[in-house]
């Protein structure tokens, strides 16, 4: 076929335009990271040039970029776009949203569950957005207690809240699989800001809604 490849037309999550390679008529979306990954394969004995493994350093560079994504996104823009006046006085929580990101010494995912709580000071922001910053932060090679400090940090500091608390419970397959092997253990870290921090009221009915069914 004497017929070049036509340009795909796929648009990219991550920051690179796919290309073609002419020789082999395949997908190249960024030849660097393909490269890296190949060489992994090769190093723990694999042969690369397999069937089964052969678009493994493409998918493995895509996936790379959007687990990483969070580094292209900020916390402040999402907050500030979806922020309204609203004088509410009570508590909001947003519980039970689901996050995954990977540790930063194992490049190995954990995951789990983030429960946020704010005391709005006449701001409130659309409950999705909540979402959101969590995966900001969780988008990157992350430590859970570093993690649970930055989701805090953002909403304190951009939703000029009186208060934010966040705990995240997690599953750390880099201790279920390897090292120690507990496959049923969970780490709960928490950050509490503010209102949170100073009044053991304010803690204690925060922990109270994460504790009911
Ligand atoms: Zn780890």
């Amino acid at each position: 076929m004497s017929q070049k490849p036509a340009l795909s037309r796929v648009v990219s999550h991550g920051h690179y335009a796919p290309t073609f390679d002419a020789e082999t008529a395949e997908e190249v979306y960024d030849a660097e990271k393909e490269r890296l990954v190949r060489s992994l394969l090769e190093e723990i004995g694999e042969d690369p040039d397999r069937e089964g493994l052969r678009r493994t350093p493409l998918r493995v560079a895509k996936a790379l970029d959007f687990l990483t994504s969070g580094y292209q996104l900020s916390a402040e823009e999402i907050i500030k776009k979806a922020v309204f006046e609203e004088e509410v006085k009570e508590m909001v929580i947003v519980r039970d949203i689901e996050f995954y990101s990977m540790c930063e010494h194992h490049m190995l995912p954990f995951f789990g569950h983030a429960h946020v709580g704010y005391l709005p000071n006449g701001r409130v922001v659309g409950l999705s957005k909540v979402a959101r910053v969590v995966d900001v932060f969780a988008r990157r090679l992350q430590v859970q207690e570093r993690l649970t400090n930055q989701v805090a940090d953002a909403l304190m500091e951009h939703l000029g809240a009186h208060g934010v608390a966040v705990v995240m419970e997690a599953s750390h397959t880099c201790m279920m699989m390897r090292g120690v092997q507990k496959q049923n253990s969970t780490t709960v870290s928490s950050a509490m800001r503010g209102t949170f921090e100073e009044d053991a009221r304010t803690r204690a009915e925060f922990m109270g809604f994460l504790r009911r069914g």
